[in-house]
């Protein structure tokens, strides 16, 4: 049941919320509507993390919504939220949602016959709301009317003891969507807490489950998953509850046949990791390359076998890892043609005789190509030097470089 926690007795103040979010929660407050801030964002303040985005739950409709702010617009078909946007920040503002089977409210939720919501956009009251969230530690409402703390499923509790529980019958929730599943992953190994063994029990074998998911919507979770800074982590949880097969079942099953998968997919995301802790950008294009290529290696063997010339097996290859990948996630063409680029130029850095050497370091995606090259040498897949060579060169001065391409036979 509810647990009201007043304003002096949490450790949560108006301090930890942005700008944007507080002008939100005010202006809905001072229209007459409820307004509370929701989810992440007290879960993080709780464990003294900064939150990375606010989410505010109110009574408000999204039409109200949009009538009260000009800087907000509806987005979203399967469950329609608001956008209000201040500068560079993004507030999202959820209506509260009913139970998908209620008959009260706009009838606007949709299941199908295994259980999965289709649409979520049934309104309710501020229990079904909190009810129908993921987490018991993602069930926590900040109200702006008196500063308490509204704990609705012992959040504050589960935090404390840093356990990931599902609110209701994990199996249930989990076949409503199953892409809780990978938030329990990713929010377990985030935050590093423990999945509470209901929780984590129908995992396996509800597993498959993510084949129904739209791969539009896999992509979003899978940036998520592997940009949270603790993609390792990630990934090894993943792999435990047979998600990862759900997601990449080449680069899964290339795992048992090279000994340089793993260790590729390991680099490639412990150096993610490092660059998102040194808040430096990294690109998904480089993060695909990597979980395909083994994939992309194993199909060009198998052209090659055939008879067909190195670069249009390889291109070949590529085209068909692809389009199996694109079966379950999607890949937006600004990262999928990067990531061709990486791999075509995998083809190329070893080829340096006359201009080719000067060529390739022009290429747009030499340095990406390059980094690629040192991955692939540190998994094992290639033996060590030709990463060497290509520092040195890039490092040298033109004589340095002559005598580079000298040794080049
Ligand atoms: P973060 O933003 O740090 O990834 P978050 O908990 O804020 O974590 P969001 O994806 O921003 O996650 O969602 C906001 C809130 O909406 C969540 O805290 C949760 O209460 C609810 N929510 C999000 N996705 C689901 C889902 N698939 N099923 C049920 N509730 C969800
Ligand atoms: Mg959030």
């Amino acid at each position: 049941g509810l647990r009201i926690i007043p304003r002096d007795e949490h450790s949560i103040s108006r301090r930890s919320f942005s700008d944007g979010a507080l002008k939100v929660l005010y202006r809905l407050h001072n229209a007459g509507f409820d307004a509370y801030l929701v989810g992440g964002c007290l879960r993080d303040a709780l464990l003294g993390r900064i939150p990375k985005d606010f989410d505010v739950a109110t009574n408000a409709t999204p039409e109200e919504l949009r009538d009260l702010f000009r800087n907000s617009r509806i987005i979203g078909r399967r469950f329609r939220i608001v956008h209000v946007r201040f500068g560079r920040e993004i507030i999202e503002v959820t209506t509260f949602r009913g139970r998908p089977g209620d008959d009260h409210g706009e009838h606007l939720a949709q299941q199908s016959e295994h259980g999965l919501l289709l649409r979520d956009n049934v309104w309710g009251n501020i229990e079904e709301d909190a009810l129908r969230r993921d987490f018991t530690v993602n069930a926590l409402y900040y109200n702006i009317a008196d500063f308490s703390l509204h704990d609705w499923a012992n959040g504050v509790r589960d935090i404390e003891s840093r356990t990931l529980r599902l609110i209701g019958d994990p199996a249930t929730r989990y076949r409503e969507d199953p892409v809780r599943m990978l938030r329990a992953v990713r929010f377990a190994a985030k935050l590093d807490f423990t999945i509470a063994p209901a929780s984590e029990a129908p995992i396996a074998e509800l597993a498959p489950l993510l084949l129904q998911i739209p791969p539009a919507r896999l992509f979003e979770e899978v940036l998520k998953l592997f940009l949270c800074g603790d993609a390792v982590a990630t990934f090894h949880r993943l792999r435990d509850y047979g998600l990862f097969a759900m997601l990449f079942p080449e680069a899964q099953e290339a795992m048992d046949e090279l000994p340089w998968a793993e260790p590729l997919f390991l680099e490639a995301l412990t150096s993610t990791d490092t660059r998102i802790r040194q808040e430096r950008p990294v690109t998904p294009a480089f993060l695909f390359a990597a979980l395909l290529w083994p994939g992309v290696h194993l199909r060009t063997q198998k052209l090659l076998a055939d008879g067909m010339p190195p670069i249009p097996a390889q291109q070949t290859a590529a085209q068909q890892a692809v389009s199996r990948q694109l079966q379950h996630i999607s890949i937006p063409k600004r990262f999928s043609l990067p990531m061709r680029d990486i791999w075509d130029l995998q083809q190329r850095l070893p080829k340096r005789r006359g201009k080719r050497a000067f060529l390739t370091r022009e290429h747009p995606r030499f340095r990406a190509a390059y980094d690629f090259l040192l991955l692939r040498e540190a998994a094992g897949e290639i033996p060590p030097g030709l990463g060497d060579w290509w520092t040195a060169f890039q490092e040298g001065d033109e004589h340095q470089q002559r005598r580079l391409l000298g040794k080049v036979d």
